[in-house]
Formats: C-alpha cells, sequence, structure tokens
C-alpha cells in the first residue's frame, strides 16, 4: 500500500510535495510553476523558502485550506488553520498532526518558535514531513509510512544525521528533501539512500 501511494507523491523541489490522493495535498510549495488547485497547503514555518506566498498563490482556490504555524500565517491570506506541535486538525477524510520541527546544534530554528512538521493521515497512510529540523528525539518513535527528510546539512541535518534519523523512525519509505535549490545536491540524496540498503527503502524522486 505505501508503494502505491508513493506513486502519488510529486516532489516540486527543495521541500515541496504535491499528494495527489482524494485531495489534493502541498506542502511548502516554493519555486513551482503552477499546478493543480489545492484542497490543502500545509506550510511548516515562516522562512521564505518554505511559506512563498507567490507560489501558493498559483494553486490556491476559494476552497483550499493552509495549516501553517503562527508566524507564517500573518504572511499568508484565505482559510488558515494555526497549529501548535502536538495540535491535531480533523478534516475528515485527512487528518493532520502538528509536530515539532528545530534546531538542535545550530539556531535557524529555535525550538521556541513552535515551527512545524506534519504527520498527515489519508487513504490509511501516514506520511511525515520534518519541516526544517535535526535529528530530534521527538522523532523517535514516530508511527509513520512514509518519511520526507531533510539531508543538505547547513540549516538542517545532514545526510549521515538524517541515516540516523530513518533508523529511529523505521518508516516503510524513506524520501530525502532539502536540496537542490538553497542547499545541498543530488549527492545528498544519494548518500543517504546508500546508508540506509537493506534497512529502510528509499526512494530519491526526480522533480516534478
Ligand atoms: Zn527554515
Amino acid at each position: 500500500m505505501t508503494a502505491a501511494f508513493a506513486d502519488k507523491m510529486t516532489w516540486l523541489g527543495h521541500d515541496g510535495f504535491r499528494i495527489d490522493a482524494g485531495k489534493t495535498i502541498y506542502f511548502d510549495p516554493y519555486q513551482i510553476t503552477g499546478g493543480p488547485v489545492a484542497d490543502l497547503i500545509l506550510v511548516s514555518h515562516e522562512h521564505f523558502d518554505h511559506c512563498s506566498p507567490e507560489d501558493i498563490a498559483k494553486i490556491q482556490g476559494p476552497e483550499t485550506i493552509i495549516v501553517t504555524e503562527k508566524d507564517a500565517a500573518k504572511k499568508l491570506t484565505g482559510d488558515i488553520r494555526v497549529m501548535r506541535p502536538g495540535d491535531v486538525l480533523d478534516l475528515g477524510d485527512v487528518k493532520i498532526q502538528a509536530v515539532p520541527s528545530y534546531n538542535t546544534d545550530k539556531d535557524f530554528h529555535p525550538r521556541k518558535k513552535g515551527w512545524l512538521g506534519f504527520i498527515v493521515e489519508t487513504e490509511g497512510v501516514r506520511v511525515y514531513h520534518a519541516g526544517d529540523a535535526d535529528f530530534i528525539p521527538e522523532m523517535e518513535g514516530l508511527k509513520v509510512d512514509i518519511a520526507f527528510l531533510p539531508v543538505s546539512g547547513t540549516y538542517v541535518m545532514t545526510a549521515e544525521q538524517a541515516v540516523n534519523a530513518a533508523l529511529a523512525i523505521r518508516p516503510k519509505l524513506a524520501i530525502p528533501m532539502h536540496y537542490g535549490a538553497i542547499v545541498g545536491d543530488a549527492q545528498d540524496a544519494a548518500r543517504f539512500k546508500k546508508a540506509l540498503e537493506g534497512k529502510v527503502d528509499v526512494r530519491i524522486l526526480e522533480k516534478g
């Protein structure tokens, strides 16, 4: 089921993804050319490469729901639902859990900001988007099927640290992100995949 569901996911570059399940769900759209109108847009935090009003405008319709944290919410308009880590939001066929996302050895994403990762459950599959995070203790034992994990280093964890995160989370499928745009490149994704061979399935998505 996880592999079939993964076929419904498109990597939009950097931390951006679209899931075309029953609902059209976007995560952190950035530098996109457009796409199907969103039912739901999840914005992890206020930084420009995650909260991009200009990109959101390309996919936002009158019925689109945006789920984000308080700082990003100030930059956006429409039907906005503000969440804090630990909050849950039940939209019927999509359930969203906001989880912590922060740095442990750098200051770009302080824990006290309350910025977000997300666990989205739809069609019986639980998808985790880590946001801009290091390997944080809250990742231990997350019950998720698919995990989007940053691998670039600098503002987030390195590929090697992301390997440890994947081993702690043990998703059925891990997908590297946060490379190829601001920092990081395909080598980071490749190192992540190679180090997890035989341990956690990794799929490197082509940018679509
Ligand atoms: Zn950031």
